[in-house]
């Protein structure tokens, strides 16, 4: 095995780490993950995730973690509603359909992945500021004057990574779209009619450049995204709870007084514009030592056709394959064919999202059109 008596560093505890720590740390390999969050119970924030069948399932399955992975996840169906607040689509969840992608909240999934690892694999309150080499290994600094060394270090903390340029010196772009996200806490108290109306599934509705999408359970939460074509004003205000609600109030004023309570039952926003960690660059040849990306880090891509995480696990599983499977008779080899093999599926990926987003950004777009495809 090509990590036998070596040191590798994982950054980042989100799914792509945490699943790649586990399908090294299986096989025997010396692995630690550092993670910047405070500990294992910090809330990670956003939407549930859902793992497809062949991709996020089969690193599942590779972990040994699918049936953990179906008891703990909601299949949870679509409905789709018009702009007045009546249900035109669904599609329910059926026996055959059930297990096909259900959605899973993601502290729960970290804990499932972590509690599958050794004791003490994660290093909380370790922000990784960059990395150096020093007497033939990897030195990782970090934000509180703590360091560590590593023979292999593997980038995976996610779209925003600032450890990327031994890889590549690519830079993130904006995509043009922004995402308003709301919670609600006990639904059925603060926006019963609403989580009526959704009945246990997604809801989604679209009306003249206005999208919404709505899960009722998040762990008992319900959590929405509202999305639209980014303003030319976007910036600092869009962070301001007051100014994101009157905004919201304006831009749904013809929408059902169904929807205008969602966002006056919401007590805080948050704001993102989507971003794209574009694959269109080679990567560096010729690394100092072995180093590589990984889920969001390597091909961070807008949330429009459901595959950043699974692309990430999709990752792990074959990055840890090429590095046990002894076929390569060095790490960089390994990741050599890796990067290669990745560049294809993620740019795939990205484009997928890349045509949703502009679909979706068309006036007399429906999510029907989606569906259908
Ligand atoms: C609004 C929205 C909706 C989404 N919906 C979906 C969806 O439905 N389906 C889907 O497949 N994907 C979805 N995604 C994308 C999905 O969230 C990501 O693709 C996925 O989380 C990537 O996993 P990751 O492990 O690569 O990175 P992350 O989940 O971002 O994890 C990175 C980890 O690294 C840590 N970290 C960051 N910087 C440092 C540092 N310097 N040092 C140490 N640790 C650090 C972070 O705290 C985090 O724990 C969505 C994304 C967004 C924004």
């Amino acid at each position: 095995m090509l990590l036998k008596n070596k040191k590798t560093a994982i950054i980042g505890a989100g799914p792509a780490g945490l699943m790649l720590a586990k399908l090294l740390q299986q096989n025997g390999a010396e692995v630690t993950v550092y993670e910047r969050d405070k500990d294992s119970h910090t809330r990670i924030w956003g939407g549930t995730l859902d793992l497809h069948k062949d991709s996020g399932q089969k690193a599942m399955k590779k972990a040994g973690l699918l049936e953990s992975y179906y008891a703990l996840a909601l299949p949870m169906g679509i409905i789709m509603a018009d702009e007045q607040g009546k249900p035109f689509f669904t599609h329910p969840i059926t026996s055959e359909n059930q297990y096909d992608n259900p959605e899973i909240n993601r502290n729960i999934l970290r804990k499932m992945l972590l509690d599958s690892l050794a004791e003490d694999t994660v290093v909380w309150d370790r922000k990784c500021t960059g990395l150096e080499v020093l007497n033939g290994k990897w030195l990782l600094r970090f934000d509180n004057n703590t360091q560590a060394t590593a023979d292999f270090v593997i980038g995976a903390n996610g779209g925003m990574s600032t450890i990327r340029s031994y890889v590549t010196d690519a830079e993130v772009e904006n995509t043009g779209t922004v995402i308003i996200h709301g919670d609600i806490p006990n639904p059925e108290v603060n926006c019963p009619e609403f989580y009526q109306l959704c009945n246990g599934k997604r809801l989604m509705a679209a009306y003249e450049g206005n999208l919404l999408i709505v899960n009722p359970n998040n762990n008992g939460t319900l959590m929405y995204g509202v999305i639209f074509k980014q303003p030319e004003d976007y910036g600092a205000s869009f962070q301001d709870t007051d100014i994101i609600r009157k905004l919201l109030l304006e831009r749904f004023t013809d929408w059902d007084e169904l929807y205008k309570g969602l966002f006056r039952s919401t007590s805080s926003f948050r704001s993102l514009p989507t971003r794209k960690f574009s694959l269109d660059q080679p990567w560096k040849k010729n690394r100092p030592l072995p180093v590589t990306l990984i889920g969001d880090a390597a091909h961070l891509m807008p949330p429009f056709a459901g595959q950043g995480v699974n692309t990430g696990l999709m990752d792990a599983l074959i990055l840890s394959e090429k590095l046990i499977s002894g076929n390569y008779e060095t790490p960089d080899s390994a990741i050599e064919s890796y990067e290669e093999e990745m560049f294809k599926y993620a740019r795939e990926a990205q484009l997928a999202s890349s045509r949703n987003e502009i679909e979706m950004r068309e006036p007399g777009f429906s999510f029907e059109q989606l569906i259908v495809k």
